[in-house]
């Protein structure tokens, strides 16, 4: 693929590296290239990063057809650039794209697209510890049609955003709501997609656990609102005794790319991991026996989020003394240190530009 790239005059003046608010700041290029039934996709170019004009009933501001992905570039010691698991997010984008009856992409030209926008903007990845450059691709429909079909025409776009350290004051615990009201998913659903529809969806639940105090929801299933699914937009594992409890990717559930990893690096390490259904009784069932140890959900943005408490219909639990736990822990270090090139790829998840 041939990417047209056209340098902006007015570069930005660069937010401060100890002082980055996720997804707040964005950097001079972006990446977008065209699709159009017949044509299929075509005219990939980085341009200034700016304003889109859209017809006002562009489709995707009515019927929410879209998709994206997130995932992070990193700056080693020596001054490589590198991709954390950019297959794994582009096939994953493929996948949302089919659900939502939109033309996929090339996979090997998404890798390229990210690649040459991060390759134009690299003096903006930061370099303080924990920080990162995040990258958002995304399609949208853009037929200018007020009817509910699939759209005949999209944008593929990328844009780039640096992050700092989630935790400013290292990792801390949250405190997570049971929602056993709203629904995030149900099978045969776009639980498994990453669609905005998701994440309208989810808002009143996050909005109405933030009223109480609590930083994101735990998902239930959406028939028997009994089966543990996600917490928020992450990943969910409990420790047991030695053992690690997943719930499984069965159409609900987002397929986390950080879930993967964690679940590859666990049993290098030789750690049993189960990715059975199991309920919420079950985990408060844990708790009382005085078997669950930790909890901690997973994902790009926090990579590990260690939850330290849990209120399902009134009853609270604390978890690990509202601690950090030890696997939570050597997780983070090891995912965040293959990252950013201070622990070695064994798994082949980077890939150098
Ligand atoms: C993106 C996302 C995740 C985490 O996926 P990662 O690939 O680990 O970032 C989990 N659940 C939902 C609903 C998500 O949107």
């Amino acid at each position: 693929m041939e990417i047209r790239i056209t340098r902006t005059r007015n570069p930005k003046k660069k937010p401060d590296e100890n002082s980055l608010v996720f997804g707040h700041d964005f950097t001079d290029h972006m990446f977008i290239m065209n699709y159009t039934q017949g044509e299929g996709w075509h005219d990939p170019r980085v341009e200034p990063y700016g304003p889109l004009q859209l017809d006002p009933s562009t489709m995707v501001f009515h019927y929410a057809q879209e998709t994206f992905e997130g995932l992070k570039a990193y700056k080693t010691d020596s001054g490589d650039i590198q991709l954390f698991r950019a297959k794994d997010n582009a096939a994953r984008l493929n996948q949302s794209n089919e659900r939502m009856c939109i033309p996929t992409l090339d996979e090997e030209d998404v890798i390229q697209a990210i690649a040459t926008l991060v390759k134009v903007d690299q003096d903006w990845i930061p370099k303080a510890e924990g920080t990162s450059l995040y990258i958002r691709p995304f399609v949208i429909a853009t037929d200018p049609f007020v009817g509910v079909k699939a759209s005949s025409t999209y944008l593929f776009m990328i844009i780039l955003s640096p992050v700092g350290a989630y935790y400013k004051e290292g990792i801390s615990p949250v405190k997570i709501y049971v929602e056993d009201k709203y629904v995030r998913a149900v099978p045969g659903g776009i639980g498994f997609a990453k669609t905005g529809g998701n994440y309208a969806a989810s808002l009143m639940a996050q909005v109405e656990a933030g009223k109480k105090g609590y930083s994101q929801v735990l998902w239930l299933d959406g028939i028997e609102r009994k089966y543990v699914e996600e917490v928020g937009t992450s990943n969910v594992f409990c420790r047991v005794g030695n053992k690690i409890y997943t719930p499984p990717l069965q159409g609900s559930i987002l397929s986390g790319i950080t879930r993967d990893s964690a679940i590859k690096l666990l049993r290098s390490w030789d750690i049993e991991v189960i990715e059975e259904r199991f309920t919420i009784e079950q985990l408060f069932e844990w708790h009382r026996k005085g078997e669950l140890q930790e909890v901690f959900a997973t994902g790009t943005a926090a990579v590990i989020s260690p939850i330290g408490a849990l209120s399902w219909q009134d009853n609270e639990i604390t978890i690990n003394n509202n601690e950090i736990g030890q696997l939570s822990q050597r997780l983070y270090n090891s995912i965040t240190k293959i990252q950013n090139g201070q622990l070695e790829d064994s798994f082949s998840w980077i890939t150098s530009i």
